[in-house]
């Protein structure tokens, strides 16, 4: 059926025609019509106006349990007032010093306290910046040139990590991006172990293993606990640096981000997102003879050259006072726990729906994460399997472009409830007892329609 056919897009289009009208505007200036590739949705994207806790409402009136999170940095969920008041505060007492300031020291501080890792810090406006500088300073201290990376894990879209992940498998550059960069990065298969062990045996010019430790793209492909275990050991052996990227899951699988619930200490780590508090900003922390190659007199002593690092933004005081309050609550609260409690309620609730349609989808997750696994071959695998990265990363990956996954988030949003388009999202401190009430009914009826469909 096509898109335009069919009565998801249709009841979808009639609850939403100021979003569609809104839309049409933004084709004439956004190629695409939208500022984030995660937004592109048909039949149009959805325009929201306002947003308080878990929920957020459309430019139509329409109220949605919102599963988005602010693209997972909402922890706290949208507009905390201990992280609304501190931003408005620091909104009165300027927005930008050009200079240094007391509260980026109050908040590296407190990235140090909840992660032991990071023995020095240093600020970016942004996850992919962090992944850029982490993959250089690994390069400069190492004076080695190649970067180990694994499919599907996503790590901002700078050239080295721009292929690899929703297509180009096979480590080719994806357009605009130099042959000569992707040819410094080695890509192997997520989870297996034996494959970076024979690389980094084999060869000499490896500078970092990089990755996401829960698992490619928010734990959309899950690893087991002890691959994660054995990389370390490896990375160890070879002096190569193992860089975790916790972008998504520092400061949400706990306070101490994954590296603490798993007790690895990585060489580098990198940040974005919750780190900040809901507003833009980024880091990369770790081991201090690896980021003293950004401190002048230290990289002179050790005779290396300093790499030179700007932006305008680091560490700008709006964003330090919203991370200073997040991560102040993050801190003293059981905030990562309540997510991650809810994520789990919700993932039972979800299976329930699905056992009782009689569908073999596959509801999976861990920490503050749900993924629906659609299982178009209908492969006898539990939700366990999955989660313990013991099930095809290809099939899992390959379910994400499926016209009923697109369908899923249709219907979410028709029964009033927004999540990730593949499908899937993060939940927060701040989901409640009628949320989970509310997505479960909205699930419910969503499945129906689908079937109905
Ligand atoms: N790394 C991971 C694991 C991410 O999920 C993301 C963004 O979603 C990034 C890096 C890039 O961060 P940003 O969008 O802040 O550039």
């Amino acid at each position: 059926m096509s898109i335009a056919a069919s009565p998801l897009v249709a009841e979808y289009c009639r609850r939403t025609p100021t979003s569609a009208r809104l839309a049409e505007r933004a084709r004439n200036l956004f190629p695409g019509g939208v500022t984030h590739d995660a937004r592109l949705f048909q039949p149009h994207p959805l325009y929201v106006d306002h947003a308080v806790g878990s929920r957020k409402w459309d430019v139509d009136g329409n109220e949605y349990v919102d599963y988005f999170g602010g693209h997972g940095a909402l922890l706290l969920g949208h507009n905390d007032p201990h992280v609304a008041d501190a931003v408005s505060m620091q909104l009165t007492l300027g927005t930008h010093y050009g200079a240094c300031h007391e509260l980026e020291i109050e908040w590296a501080e407190l990235v140090q306290r909840l992660l032991p890792s990071a023995e020095r810090v240093r600020f970016t406006s942004s996850g992919t910046e962090a992944t850029l500088l982490a993959l250089r300073l690994a390069r400069a201290f190492t004076g080695r040139a190649k970067i180990v990376r694994f499919l599907t894990n996503f790590h901002g879209w700078h050239d080295h990590v721009a292929f690899g992940v929703g297509s180009h498998f096979d480590g080719a550059a994806s357009a605009g991006v130099l042959p000569e960069v992707a040819e410094n990065v080695l890509l192997c298969e997520p989870g297996d172990l034996d494959a970076v062990q024979s690389l980094l045996s084999e060869r000499d010019d490896v500078a970092a293993v990089i990755l996401e430790p829960t698992g490619a793209t928010w734990g959309k492909i899950p690893i087991a606990e002890s691959y994660l275990h054995g990389l370390r050991a490896i990375t160890a052996e070879h002096e190569v640096l193992l860089i975790f990227d916790e972008v998504v899951s520092g400061f949400r699988c706990s306070p101490g981000g994954a590296q603490g619930c798993l007790g690895i200490t990585p060489d580098l780590t990198t940040l974005a997102k919750i780190l900040a508090g809901g507003l833009p900003g980024g880091a990369v922390v770790g081991r201090r003879e690896v980021m003293d190659l950004l401190d002048p007199q230290a990289a002179a002593e050790a005779g290396r050259e300093k790499i030179a690092h700007h932006g305008t933004f680091n560490a700008n005081p709006l964003s330090a006072a919203a991370g200073v309050a997040a991560l102040t609550l993050i801190a003293e609260t059981d905030a990562c726990q309540r997510a991650n409690r809810y994520a789990a309620r919700l993932r039972d609730g979800m299976r329930q729906v699905v056992a009782s349609a009689g569908l073999k989808w596959i509801v999976y997750g861990t920490y503050s994460g749900f993924h629906i696994f659609t299982n178009p071959e209908g492969d006898e695998v539990t939700a366990e399997q999955i989660e313990a990265g013991g099930y095809d990363w290809r099939k899992l990956k390959a379910a994400q472009s499926s016209p009923v996954t697109r369908d899923i988030r249709l219907a979410m949003l028709i029964h009033g409830v927004d999540m990730l388009s593949w499908p899937g999202g993060p939940t927060s401190a701040v989901h409640t007892d009628d949320d989970l009430a509310w997505t479960l009914d909205a699930f419910g009826q969503a499945v129906r329609m689908i079937q109905e469909a």
